[in-house]
């Protein structure tokens, strides 16, 4: 951004040194409340930079001086920061361009600025092209915030400035100078509640990103004042006559929304600009003492609603719960005389600078005693985070946004869009925040490149893709994935509806096999089918059918052993308790056997990863010390070790007939490695009806393909028809189950 001064010639550098110091003393007189020691710090500082910065010019051939002057400015008037912010505004580009060094400013104002000023001075001026890269700077971006506040602050004042002078860089660094605004600042400005910078950036970001739609609705704008004038004032003015009635002092602002913010919502409602530029926000300020905000507010809500009919859906009351970032204020929407809805923003002086200069506005308010403690709480966890030694760096980045915020997360399109997701989200949420068919279709996604299974949680800065297949449904393990209302709600109404489809053709197939049976189709017959085969529901019992987890073929048999189907009555207690006796010839009523899938008070078990055990597989249960029972197929690698070493806490475990729940299995794949294999064999796990797959992962060297993949099955039949399609596949040799290693080793844990 410089260029030395010998290039610019016929300068009058006296008349020069004159603006500079005038424009210093601009900056001074704005910058109230300061101690003389404040004074002197800050002179200090003007001192050094201009002598650091002498014969550094800005594009627009200015002396370099008054950006880091511009800059401090910003950090008073607009964001209200204090003495050692200006002083390190003023610094902030001297160690990045200039000899001054790192040592220097810690010696000259202490080691405080030394770190915002360090903080400062490893944000990127300019990011790279490449989005991902982008994501990574954000990371960094945020990394910095916790060193101290202050340096996000004066990196968004810096970049205010840069943006509004951004008219003398060249084309092509204007337009990616106003992109990432949009994409990286904006948005953190918005986050911290710098609201009108918040749109000052955007707006600028549009003018040279968009320059003719910019300036088309700047001048729709400009060519409807008069009009948005007169409605203000008519819509304004009963209001304002019960309020003065009423003895209050206050302030009406009524502000047209942004130019960007007109475009953005043309764009997302696909409505041209007559019907946006009339929707505006009437923002009343009281100025009342912070014991009377509460009530003054809401009483000028009720003076307000008197003249104007509110919706009632659209009230918000952020003055008895505060948003995460400070912003206070009470908003209702209110029908006008001419049939317009408006809102209206109610709030007091206090919270009004808060709201238009964010956090740092909460140093001057120490009086309200629980807005001090909130605001001391959030600096004390910042302050927590920093004395943990131990965390590298990404580790508390982590755990740094979870705290700050608390609530959510910032994740990348591939694009490099910026997503808000609540804290937790996996991808299975960004892909239903996208879009309920991508939800629906979803398999997996690459995370920065890599793949994840659908359970994968997202973390702050990911940015990822999200991998689809046509034949992809909606699962139910998919509802213990996913935190956010609207993916549990989707996945939640896909599955009934599935469900009700699948019961409905289990219902046809019963029809007919009772027709074939020569079965009358009543409820009775029905109800004693459910009763027999142990079902909660009719619709479970149809369900099952369709499945093909209920053989119908013994139909036959039932019939003639209990005649029941056909109406012959021969209801009797004892064939009910033989039959049972036959289908369960092995039930041991001992205590050392176990029923997997029925639900035993106090008895924890669980399947052993070793071997991933599925409904079919012989199995046994080995007691652990701290977790429980875990069940281990007989077959398992560990399971000869288990059984002969330890045989005495080995029992028996058989899986209960009526257990229909998905489990995990692994399944190895080797082959030879050929073009479009991969392709095939995910193919498959996506059109296979009801195979989810869990974790996926290829590997070839010199030619021999490797693939291991967890799937979730109901038991060893589905398993093995699944493995019989694997091995039809050009190319694969051999399909087994895999044990996977993470267990091999017989540990005191099995
Ligand atoms: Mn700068």
């Amino acid at each position: 951004m410089s260029k030395v001064a010998s290039e610019f010639q016929d300068i009058d550098i006296e008349k020069e040194r004159k603006e500079i110091l005038n424009a210093f003393k601009g900056l001074l007189r704005a910058t109230k409340d300061r101690s003389r020691e404040d004074t002197r710090m800050i002179r200090k500082a003007f001192d050094v930079a201009v002598e650091a910065h002498k014969d550094m010019r800005r594009k627009s051939g200015e002396p370099y001086i008054y950006h880091p002057i511009a800059v401090a400015r910003i950090c008073v008037e607009e964001m209200g920061l204090g003495a050692t912010a200006i002083t390190c505004a003023l610094l902030h580009d001297t160690v990045e361009d200039t000899h001054i060094t790192l040592e220097d400013v810690e010696d000259l104002f202490g080691s405080k600025v030394r770190l915002i000023i360090d903080g400062l001075t490893k944000i990127p001026e300019v990011f790279d092209e490449n989005a991902s890269i982008q994501a990574e700077n954000f990371r960094k971006m945020i990394l910095t915030i916790s060193d101290d506040i202050r340096v996000v602050l004066i990196k968004l004042a810096d970049r205010l400035h840069n943006m509004r002078t951004l008219g003398s860089m060249r084309a092509d660094k204007q337009l990616k100078i106003a992109s990432e605004t949009k994409f990286l600042y904006a948005p953190l400005a918005h986050r911290l509640g710098l609201y009108s910078i918040k749109s000052e950036l955007e707006d600028l970001a549009l003018m040279y990103s968009e320059p003719e739609v910019y300036s088309k609705i700047e001048n729709s704008l400009k060519s409807t004042k008069d009009v948005r004038n007169r409605f203000i004032r008519r819509f304004v003015q009963p209001i304002k006559e019960a309020l003065q009635f009423e003895g209050y002092v206050f302030d009406i602002k009524a502000r047209t929304k942004s130019v960007s913010s007109i475009w953005r919502k043309m764009n997302a409602k696909g409505i041209p600009f007559e019907e946006v530029y009339d929707i505006f926000a009437v923002r009343i300020i009281v100025d009342t003492p912070t014991e009377l905000e509460k009530p003054d507010c809401w009483r000028i809500y009720s003076i307000i609603t008197d003249f104007y009919q509110p919706s009632p859906d659209r009230l918000r009351d952020w003055i008895s719960t505060p948003r995460a970032n400070g912003y206070e204020s009470l908003h209702t929407t209110v029908m006008s005389p001419t049939g317009k809805w408006v809102e209206v923003q109610i709030r007091s002086k206090r919270m009004d600078e808060i709201a238009e200069k964010g956090l740092a506005a909460h140093y001057k308010y120490k009086e309200s005693k629980s807005e001090e403690s909130k605001f001391d709480r959030w600096i004390t966890e910042i302050r927590d985070l920093l004395e943990n030694p131990d965390a590298n760096a990404l580790d508390f980045v982590n755990e740094f946004k979870a705290n700050l915020f608390a609530d959510e997360i910032y994740v990348f399109t591939p694009k490099g869009e910026l997503r808000v997701l609540p804290n937790g989200a996996t991808i299975l949420d960004f892909a239903y925040d996208i879009h309920t068919d991508i939800g629906d279709k979803c398999i997996g996604a690459k995370v920065n490149n890599r793949l994840v299974p659908l359970s994968y949680q997202l973390l702050n800065g990911d940015q990822l893709e999200i991998i689809t297949s046509s034949k992809q449904k909606p699962h139910d393990e998919w509802l213990r994935f996913v935190i956010s209302a609207r993916a549990k709600q989707k996945i939640k109404s896909s599955l009934n509806e599935e469900r009700k489809t699948i019961a409905q053709d289990g219902k046809e197939i019963l029809e007919r096999k009772f027709k074939q049976h020569n079965i009358r189709l009543t409820a009775e017959n029905i109800t004693f089918l459910e009763k027999y085969f142990s079902m909660p529901s009719v619709t479970e019992l149809y369900f099952r059918i369709a499945k093909g987890k209920i053989d119908l073929i013994k139909l036959r048999d039932i019939d003639a052993v209990h005649g029941i189907l056909n109406g012959e009555k021969k209801t009797n207690n004892s064939t009910k308790d033989k039959h049972e006796k036959d289908v369960y010839p092995k039930i041991n009523k001992s205590e050392d056997s176990i029923i997997i899938g029925e639900d035993f008070k106090n008895i924890q078990y669980q399947m052993a990863k070793c071997c991933n055990p599925i409904p079919g597989d012989l199995v046994f249960g080995f007691i652990t010390i701290s977790e429980g029972i875990k069940i281990h197929r007989n077959n398992c690698p560990n399971a000869e070790h288990l059984l002969s070493k330890m045989n005495y806490r080995c029992i028996k475990a058989r899986w209960q007939s009526k257990d229909l729940v998905e489990r995990v299995a692994a399944i190895q794949i080797m082959g030879i490695d050929n073009i479009g294999l991969v392709n095939r064999l995910t193919e498959i796990i996506s059109k296979e009806h009801n195979v989810n797959m869990k974790s996926i992962s290829f590997e070839t060297e010199d030619g021999i393909f490797d693939g291991r993949i967890k799937v979730l099955v109901y038991d060893t039949d589905h398993l093995e028809q699944l493995m019989r399609k694997f091995e039809q596949v050009d190319g694969v040799q051999r399909v087994t189950r895999w044990d996977t290693e993470e267990d091999q080793h017989p540990q005191e844990s099995h």
